[in-house]
Protein backbone atom coordinates (compact mmCIF):
# COMPACT_ATOMS: atom_id res chain seq x y z
CA UNK A 1 0.00 0.00 0.00
CA UNK A 2 0.97 3.63 -0.66
CA UNK A 3 -0.12 5.43 2.10
CA UNK A 4 2.14 8.83 2.98
CA UNK A 5 0.94 9.04 6.84
CA UNK A 6 1.92 5.22 7.09
CA UNK A 7 5.66 6.23 5.86
CA UNK A 8 5.13 9.15 8.61
CA UNK A 9 5.61 6.61 10.88
CA UNK A 10 8.75 5.25 10.72
CA UNK A 11 9.75 9.10 9.45
CA UNK A 12 11.99 9.97 12.95
CA UNK A 13 12.82 13.94 12.12
CA UNK A 14 8.93 14.76 11.85
CA UNK A 15 7.81 12.48 15.07
CA UNK A 16 6.54 14.89 17.92
CA UNK A 17 4.99 12.10 20.18
CA UNK A 18 4.14 8.46 20.01
CA UNK A 19 1.67 6.54 21.85
CA UNK A 20 1.01 2.99 21.81
CA UNK A 21 -1.40 3.01 19.05
CA UNK A 22 -0.87 6.54 17.99
CA UNK A 23 1.56 9.41 17.11
CA UNK A 24 1.34 13.07 16.57
CA UNK A 25 3.79 13.64 13.28
CA UNK A 26 4.56 17.35 11.72
CA UNK A 27 2.72 17.70 8.63
CA UNK A 28 4.13 17.57 5.41
CA UNK A 29 2.94 21.04 4.06
CA UNK A 30 2.44 22.65 7.38
CA UNK A 31 0.32 25.43 7.34
CA UNK A 32 2.16 27.47 10.10
CA UNK A 33 4.29 26.94 12.83
CA UNK A 34 2.91 24.35 15.01
CA UNK A 35 0.77 22.32 12.65
CA UNK A 36 0.36 18.40 13.38
CA UNK A 37 -1.34 15.47 13.05
CA UNK A 38 -2.44 12.86 15.07
CA UNK A 39 -2.62 9.61 13.63
CA UNK A 40 -3.60 6.01 14.43
CA UNK A 41 -0.44 3.65 13.96
CA UNK A 42 -2.86 1.10 11.85
CA UNK A 43 -4.44 2.18 8.62
CA UNK A 44 -7.70 2.96 8.82
CA UNK A 45 -10.13 5.37 6.74
CA UNK A 46 -12.62 6.19 9.18
CA UNK A 47 -13.33 6.47 13.16
CA UNK A 48 -15.81 3.80 13.28
CA UNK A 49 -12.51 1.36 11.99
CA UNK A 50 -10.85 1.94 15.41
CA UNK A 51 -10.87 -0.10 18.04
CA UNK A 52 -11.71 0.81 21.22
CA UNK A 53 -7.78 1.32 22.84
CA UNK A 54 -6.85 2.36 19.42
CA UNK A 55 -9.72 5.13 19.49
CA UNK A 56 -8.93 6.16 23.21
CA UNK A 57 -5.11 6.17 22.54
CA UNK A 58 -5.62 8.54 20.10
CA UNK A 59 -7.89 10.75 22.03
CA UNK A 60 -5.63 10.69 24.85
CA UNK A 61 -3.28 11.47 22.54
CA UNK A 62 -4.66 14.78 21.33
CA UNK A 63 -5.43 15.21 24.95
CA UNK A 64 -1.73 15.50 25.70
CA UNK A 65 -0.63 17.48 22.80
CA UNK A 66 -3.26 19.88 23.27
CA UNK A 67 -1.33 20.46 26.66
CA UNK A 68 1.63 21.05 24.69
CA UNK A 69 0.41 23.37 21.97
CA UNK A 70 -1.28 25.55 24.49
CA UNK A 71 2.31 25.81 26.16
CA UNK A 72 4.40 26.07 22.92
CA UNK A 73 2.22 28.86 21.17
CA UNK A 74 -0.26 29.84 24.05
CA UNK A 75 -2.76 30.54 21.09
CA UNK A 76 -5.89 28.25 20.47
CA UNK A 77 -6.19 25.03 19.25
CA UNK A 78 -8.18 24.39 16.44
CA UNK A 79 -8.64 20.49 16.12
CA UNK A 80 -10.34 19.10 12.67
CA UNK A 81 -10.31 16.33 10.45
CA UNK A 82 -11.73 16.54 6.58
CA UNK A 83 -13.90 12.79 5.98
CA UNK A 84 -13.92 12.56 2.09
CA UNK A 85 -13.12 14.35 -0.75
CA UNK A 86 -10.45 17.14 0.55
CA UNK A 87 -8.16 14.90 2.68
CA UNK A 88 -5.19 14.56 0.91
CA UNK A 89 -4.57 11.54 2.27
CA UNK A 90 -6.97 8.42 2.87
CA UNK A 91 -5.29 7.43 6.30
CA UNK A 92 -7.18 8.88 9.11
CA UNK A 93 -5.47 12.08 10.65
CA UNK A 94 -6.37 15.05 13.00
CA UNK A 95 -5.11 18.59 12.13
CA UNK A 96 -4.02 20.20 15.37
CA UNK A 97 -3.09 23.83 14.32
CA UNK A 98 -2.51 26.90 16.69
CA UNK A 99 -4.88 29.46 15.86
CA UNK A 100 -6.10 33.04 17.00
CA UNK A 101 -9.09 32.15 16.31
CA UNK A 102 -11.05 29.04 16.81
CA UNK A 103 -12.83 26.60 14.10
CA UNK A 104 -15.79 29.50 13.51
CA UNK A 105 -13.27 32.30 12.62
CA UNK A 106 -11.61 29.74 10.05
CA UNK A 107 -14.37 28.60 8.35
CA UNK A 108 -15.89 32.36 8.22
CA UNK A 109 -12.82 33.79 6.73
CA UNK A 110 -12.67 30.97 4.26
CA UNK A 111 -16.33 30.23 3.08
CA UNK A 112 -17.39 33.62 3.43
CA UNK A 113 -20.12 32.58 5.64
CA UNK A 114 -21.25 35.08 8.62
CA UNK A 115 -18.99 34.67 11.61
CA UNK A 116 -22.59 33.85 13.64
CA UNK A 117 -25.89 34.09 12.65
CA UNK A 118 -29.48 33.17 14.46
CA UNK A 119 -30.90 30.36 13.01
CA UNK A 120 -34.85 29.53 13.92
CA UNK A 121 -35.96 26.51 15.74
CA UNK A 122 -37.46 25.48 12.12
CA UNK A 123 -34.35 26.21 10.41
CA UNK A 124 -32.29 23.82 12.76
CA UNK A 125 -34.88 20.86 13.10
CA UNK A 126 -35.14 21.30 9.01
CA UNK A 127 -31.29 21.08 9.03
CA UNK A 128 -31.54 17.69 12.06
CA UNK A 129 -33.87 16.09 9.52
CA UNK A 130 -32.45 16.42 6.96
CA UNK A 131 -29.01 15.17 8.32
CA UNK A 132 -31.25 12.20 9.59
CA UNK A 133 -32.68 11.28 6.28
CA UNK A 134 -29.11 9.52 5.66
CA UNK A 135 -28.48 7.79 9.24
ZN1 LIG B 1 -1.78 4.67 5.93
Amino acid sequence: MNCGLCDAINQDYRLVKEFRHSICSIIKWPLKLGHVIVIPKRHVINFNELTKDEAKNLLDLLGYMSNILQKAFGDNTVIHTNIGLHRSEEHLHIHMLPSKGGIRELVSSLEGVPLREDVSQEKTQEMRDYILKFA
